[in-house]
């Protein structure tokens, strides 16, 4: 290993875990072409004929990969062959190279045009228009005979840097390899993150500019708990973080529910699900049952509000992967990063601070009131330890609160609501009432706390549930929900950090919502400390001047408790 002096960058760790390997970096996005040049009328047929060879390479060299992968990883490489052949593409190129552009440029302008509609459609639409970029990367490079952009051919193990990843970069990463991801932009919720947390190994978004002091054939330590990259780091200190970190893994594959505390205080681990077919993975895994359905995935892209019966049949295939335990549905939360077509406001100045969840009720009441009607259609018989328990998101006063349960108690269904608005936490008390559970949403409670974007990856340092001003409000609504005598969860990312859920349970939190993926972590973690031990981390967290200071606080005390 070289000696080089320490450098460590910071970014945010996304999934847990240590790495030490070498740096490679996945190639860089050609430089894209201004246009200006004019190609020469008899020269254009010639030209376009070029674009469609570089087009057809790179469309092959896709599908050859796709045909030596599997599963999702095999679906994400044909859709982006598809794109590369999609036929209203190439028009669009040939009519700018009819006009006399190079095909560079011509590639350029017509995916332009496509990223702008597809930006417009908004919702997954919007989503693509990474993978639509991508294609025209790759058939840049093509034209100018450059390597391809993305993942460079790794021969031994490595730790793969990026600014960002594509779609079709992730989902050839070879597992047995890459040991570590890390890019420079990205945040929680982004498809590198989604990708790692899948896929289980370390990740780290939103580094910044600090990333490329880092150059391909450093030998990086990661470490994925606190989010640190760091180089000259002694390769026997290393190696021993390393080892001890997969005897933890080991422990944890080891684990077996339900979830207690070493002295036997129970807490409840559910997962949150999209839909029927997460719901179904979710039930293989540790997870008690479900403590978030997010409705509104399942209709991002409906242009229509489905019927009462059409909902209901979505609804039930997630109650069936749980037909007698607890299942808790959220209803929509539509607006904001989650525009529904016919649930959402148009052209709102500042939608995360908008009509979203349930204050588009307000003036569609019916939209609601169908929901209500279909999960209690779907839910018909569930009962006992199975009951529907429904929450709204988003609920900001006591008022709300109340007209939310009212309608969820006349359908027989159990009313909750998340606390995810600063003001719902602050006023606990008098919201708490008149529900009969509440669910932390720690992803919102910190973006509107902290006053920072959740996407942002350059406020990523304040949209982290370690902020003691968030720990705070989780804190005073665990108090005023044990008054009440009212079950309080948390359905954030929160719930899936280890050390931050032994802090929860600490504050009295009863059960924690998390990743199917996350749960045995959690509950591993859970095991090793006493409801006491809980408390006192609980305490150091929220008393700690920062979220970085906190988090170490706890990591010390934790482990001092394990060298005890
Ligand atoms: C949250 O805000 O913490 C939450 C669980 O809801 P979502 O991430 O869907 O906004
Ligand atoms: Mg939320």
């Amino acid at each position: 290993m070289t000696e080089s002096p320490k450098v460590t960058v910071k970014g945010t760790g996304v999934v847990a875990g240590v790495a030490f390997a070498e740096a490679v970096w996945v190639r860089p996005r050609p430089e894209l072409p201004q246009g200006g040049e004019v190609v020469a009328e008899d020269a254009r047929d010639a030209e376009f004929e070029r674009f469609e060879a570089a087009a057809g390479t790179v469309a092959d060299r896709l599908e050859l990969r796709a045909a030596g992968a599997e599963g999702q990883a095999a679906e994400v490489l044909t859709a982006t062959a598809g794109m590369v052949k999609d036929r209203g593409w190439h028009k669009a190129v040939r009519k700018g190279i009819r006009g006399g552009h190079s095909a560079e440029y011509a590639v350029v302008a017509a995916t332009d045009k496509f990223v702008a509609m597809f930006e417009s459609a908004g919702g997954v639409m919007a989503e693509r228009t990474t993978d639509l970029k991508d294609v025209r990367d790759r058939v840049i490079a093509e034209l100018r005979g450059e390597a391809e952009p993305g993942l460079p051919q790794v021969e031994g193990e490595a730790i793969l840097f990026a600014d960002d990843l594509a779609p079709a970069d992730t989902a050839t990463l070879n597992v047995k390899r890459i040991k570590a991801l890390v890019t420079e932009l990205g945040g929680p919720t982004s498809h590198t993150a989604i990708i790692a947390r899948q896929l289980d190994i370390p990740c780290i978004v939103a580094a910044g500019s600090g990333l490329k002091d880092i150059q391909a054939g450093d030998v990086v330590f990661v470490d994925g708990s606190v989010g640190t990259v760091t180089t000259g780091v002694e390769e026997a200190e290393a190696r021993a973080a390393v080892d001890q970190y997969r005897e933890r893994a080991e422990i944890v594959a080891q684990w077996k529910g339900p979830a207690q505390t070493k002295d036997g205080h129970r807490v409840q681990l559910l997962a949150n699900v999209a839909d029927g077919n997460a719901a179904r993975i979710a039930a293989d895994s540790q997870a008690e049952g479900v403590g978030l359905y997010r409705t509104e995935l399942s209709f991002l892209s409906a242009s229509e509000e489905p019927s009462v019966d059409d909902q209901a049949a979505v609804y039930s295939k997630v109650f069936k992967a749980f037909p007698e335990s607890k299942v808790v549905v959220r209803t929509l939360d539509a607006g904001s990063d989650k525009p529904i077509s016919y649930a959402t406001l148009e052209d709102e100045e500042n939608p995360a601070l908008g009509v979203r969840g349930l204050r588009i009720a307000r003036n569609n009441k019916e939209l609601l009131t169908r929901q209500l009607d279909a999960i209690a259609q779907a839910s018909e018989g569930r009962e006992g330890a199975a009951a529907t328990w429904v929450m709204a998101p988003m609920v900001a006063t006591a008022t709300e609160a109340s007209w939310f349960a009212e309608m969820c108690r006349s359908r027989g269904l159990t009313p909750g609501a998340m606390i995810e608005v600063p003001a719902a936490a602050l006023m606990a008390d008098t919201i708490m009432p008149f529900l009969d559970f509440v669910s932390i949403g720690t992803n919102d409670l910190t973006q509107y706390t902290m006053a920072a974007d959740r996407l942002s990856p350059q406020l990523a340092y304040l949209t982290d549930p370690w902020q003691p001003a968030v720990l705070r409000l989780i804190q005073h609504t665990c108090v005023v929900s044990r008054d009440h005598n009212v079950p309080v969860g948390v359905c954030g990312e929160a719930a899936a950090d280890p050390l931050l859920a032994c802090v929860l349970v600490g504050m009295g939190v009863n059960s924690l919502s998390a990743a199917a993926t996350a749960v045995a972590g959690v509950g591993a973690q859970l095991a090793e400390l006493t409801l006491e031990q809980c408390q006192e981390v609980a305490k150091v967290a929220y008393e700690s001047a920062s979220a970085d200071e906190a988090r170490e606080a706890v990591r010390e005390r934790i482990e001092s408790y394990r060298g005890a």
